[in-house]
């Protein structure tokens, strides 16, 4: 894939985007990411994905692999996407990064049947507020009377299967949906016509996550449109930023943390700082776990060891004393010019504004 020095350097200098799934409940939410990753949450094979780490990393080949029918000759500059795992408003307002959301870019799911509900109006109200970009999964569309499955093809190709009936009801029912959000002051435009993507007018993908059609599309849009637009925030950065979604004792690892690394690379043997339930937390990267990826997520107990990790990416981290390490703050790595003192007082500071988002809600 690599055509020069110029390009193999454009490939490194980015990092995945972080995604994230919102919408009201029973529109698919779970259903969308178990199509998406290739499991069965949804139906109770939770298994091993409830000892995973929150957060299912798709490498750039596997999004080529499952894109190749749409002939996009565009390149992937990043080097995959990550998803993170939990669906709805908590994962959003939650998982926050000194300041700012995790989430580079958010699915927000519509049931084509149903049009936008109260939750999903709270979604949008949250990705409004914090200037998040996000695309529309119009999903369920399987679910319009005669609907002709063309399991996991692209949405055009899927949309020229069906007949006249289904179709024309595909178009009264987007065309409500996009009045819909037009009340809520949203343009909105079906993506392979939203010509003028931008802040403007936000794509909307009909989706099933039953049949698959338009998947393809959706991990495509995901991927080209945040290394066009963001290319700024996508830029690997020398300052590792990353934060703690949960702390877990896990039998042969003691305790360890679940964290989503943001930017920069961690190592095995970096000395970090987490913060307390009393002090801040100085301690080394004993091991640095990630499930495997994609299909094999749910072999139950088992990790991938790595020397170190580049963002982004959901991992597990071994390291001595975790137990009082507090979900929701930031992980800081000590550089060879830190002051320890300092960074400790950065970790505290970040327990400070949890706890005032805790006393708050
Ligand atoms: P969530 O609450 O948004 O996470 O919704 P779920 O993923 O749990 O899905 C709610 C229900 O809708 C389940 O019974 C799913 O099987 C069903 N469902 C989800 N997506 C689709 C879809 O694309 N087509 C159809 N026919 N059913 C779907």
């Amino acid at each position: 894939e690599k055509s020069g020095a110029s390009s193999s350097k454009s490939e490194d200098s980015l990092r995945s985007p972080i995604c994230c799934i919102m919408g009201h409940v029973d529109t698919g939410k779970t259903k969308l990411l178990d199509c998406i990753r290739g499991t069965n949450v949804q139906e109770g094979e939770a298994g091993g994905i409830t000892q995973q780490i929150g957060a299912t990393y798709f490498p750039a080949e596997n999004i080529r692999e499952r894109t190749k029918e749409l002939k996009a000759d565009a390149k992937l500059k990043v080097p995959g996407l990550l998803v993170i795992d939990t669906p709805g408003h908590e994962s959003f307002t939650n998982l926050r990064s000194r300041g700012s959301g995790l989430c580079d870019i958010a699915i927000l799911v519509v049931d084509i049947t149903h049009g936008l509900e109260p939750q999903t109006i709270e979604s949008l109200n949250l990705l409004k507020m914090r200037n998040t970009e996000f695309v529309v999964a119009l999903n369920k569309i399987d679910r319009l009377y005669g609907w002709k499955v063309c399991r996991n093809a692209p949405i055009v190709k899927a949309m020229k299967q069906q007949s006249k009936d289904v179709q024309f009801e595909f178009n009264t029912r987007l065309t409500q949906i996009v009045t819909q959000f037009k009340e809520q002051g949203i343009n909105t435009e079906l993506y392979y016509k939203n010509k003028e993507m931008g802040k403007d007018t936000f794509s909307i993908i009909p989706t099933s996550a039953i049949s698959g059609e338009g998947i393809p599309d959706l991990l495509l849009l995901l991927v080209q449109w945040t290394q066009k637009t963001m290319v700024d925030r996508l830029t690997y950065s020398s300052e590792v930023q990353c934060t703690v979604l949960e702390v877990k004792a896990i039998e042969g690892h003691g305790t360890t943390i679940d964290v989503v690394l943001i930017n920069g690379i961690l190592h095995e043997g970096d000395q970090i700082i987490v913060c307390g339930m009393q002090d801040p937390i100085v301690t080394s990267i004993r091991a640095l776990l990630t499930p495997h990826p994609m299909k094999e997520l749910r072999i139950k107990g088992s990790y991938l060891h790595h020397k170190e990790i580049k963002a982004a990416q959901g991992i597990k981290i071994n390291a001595q004393g975790l137990e009082h390490a507090i979900a929701g703050t930031s992980l800081y790595v000590v550089g060879p010019d830190d002051d320890v003192e300092n960074v400790k007082e950065a970790a505290m500071e970040d327990m400070r504004s949890v706890m005032s988002r805790i006393d708050k809600s």
